[in-house]
């Protein structure tokens, strides 16, 4: 079983990488710094490599000790979580590199790219998954994992809302209480506080947005220029496309921005569009509600192909 091996690959690794995605949303460093934490529990020489994440998650336990890139050499175990493929892993080569490797995801989508691949698309955060794993391998859930944990649930969840959670979801929540972890507390930091430049970015994407097809489509983008005027950082993008989706009537929200490197694109849905069909046309992936891809192209370019793509599935 998958997860024999997992156990049996981390209990003889003296040294572990920990990885995720890039543009790491809360379910991304929720779970690397929970397997952070469970990892150093159990003694290990631990690497937690992310170029870069939201500032909102600075305060989830052990983010101080993220490092930006791995080391030169070699590790004996890495193990991605939350991430589809092996392209979108930020520092894949410390991946690739490592003599073994593990994915622990819950992606539809999911290439099963790793060694050990242990993938439940059926569980709504990979966080949550990770409760489960974590406990096989015989670490003790902590007020300080289970905060981490939290962090994921909440935001790849919606805050509770989203199709998908379950009964057990709020099981492992209520045990999580119950060893202290501070629940409303942490809600209010990654799901409910926005910072200024957030807001103001959100502002300026609401102005612009734009109803398509008797108001079914919702469409809205940033650019990089309008990022440097309101002095952005990372992860102020972050509840933009809901804003779309969530207008009554709306069935799928675009939200397209640009990136230094090219558009980043966020689809939504509401009842009925699978919006990761859509994405893995684009070379992308995701949830059947919630998926994205990158495009190179002119910005009106990219908005018609979309568009027109978006309407064949409505
Ligand atoms: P978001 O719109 O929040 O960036 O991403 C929504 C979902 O789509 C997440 O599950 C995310 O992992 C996935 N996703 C976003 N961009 C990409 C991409 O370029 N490639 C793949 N495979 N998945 C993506
Ligand atoms: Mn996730």
């Amino acid at each position: 079983m998958t997860l024999d091996n997992i156990k049996e690959e981390i209990m003889s690794a003296k040294n572990i990488a920990i990885l995720t995605h890039e543009s790491p949303d809360g379910d991304a460093v929720g779970s690397a710094l929970a397997m952070y934490n469970a990892l150093k529990q159990l003694g290990k020489d631990v690497d937690l490599i992310m170029p870069e994440y939201p500032s909102i998650f600075a305060f989830l336990p052990s983010a101080k000790e993220i490092k930006e890139t791995g080391k030169e050499d070699s590790y004996d175990l890495a193990i991605a979580v939350d991430c589809s493929d092996l392209k979108r892993i930020a520092g894949d080569t410390n991946f690739e590199n490592a003599n073994t490797t593990i994915s622990i995801d819950h992606h539809g989508v999911n290439t099963m790219f790793a060694d050990y691949n242990f993938v439940n698309p059926a569980i709504p955060a990979c966080a949550q998954i990770l409760i489960t794993v974590l406990e096989y391998i015989g670490v003790q859930i902590t007020k300080d994992i289970g905060t981490c944990i939290v962090a994921g649930i909440i935001t790849d969840t919606g805050g509770f809302k989203y199709q998908g959670v379950t009964s057990e979801t709020f099981e492992f929540v209520a045990r999580l209480l119950n060893e202290g972890v501070n629940v409303s507390d942490v809600y209010k930091r990654v799901f409910q506080t926005i910072t200024k430049t957030s807001f103001e970015l959100k502002k300026l994407a609401m102005n612009r947005m734009e109803f398509l097809e008797n108001g079914k489509i919702t469409y809205t983008y940033i650019t990089e220029e309008d990022k440097n005027n309101i002095g952005s950082q990372n992860g102020d993008h972050e509840g933009i496309v809901e804003l779309g989706r969530d207008v009554e009537g709306v069935e799928v929200s675009i939200f397209i921005r640009q990136e230094k490197d090219g558009y980043k694109v966020s689809l939504r849905s509401n009842n009925y569009v699978n919006v990761s069909d859509i994405a893995l046309l684009f070379g992308g992936g995701g949830h059947p509600r919630a998926s994205g891809f990158t495009m190179n192209l002119p910005l009106d370019e990219a908005k018609e192909r979309i568009i027109s793509k978006v309407k064949m599935y409505l």
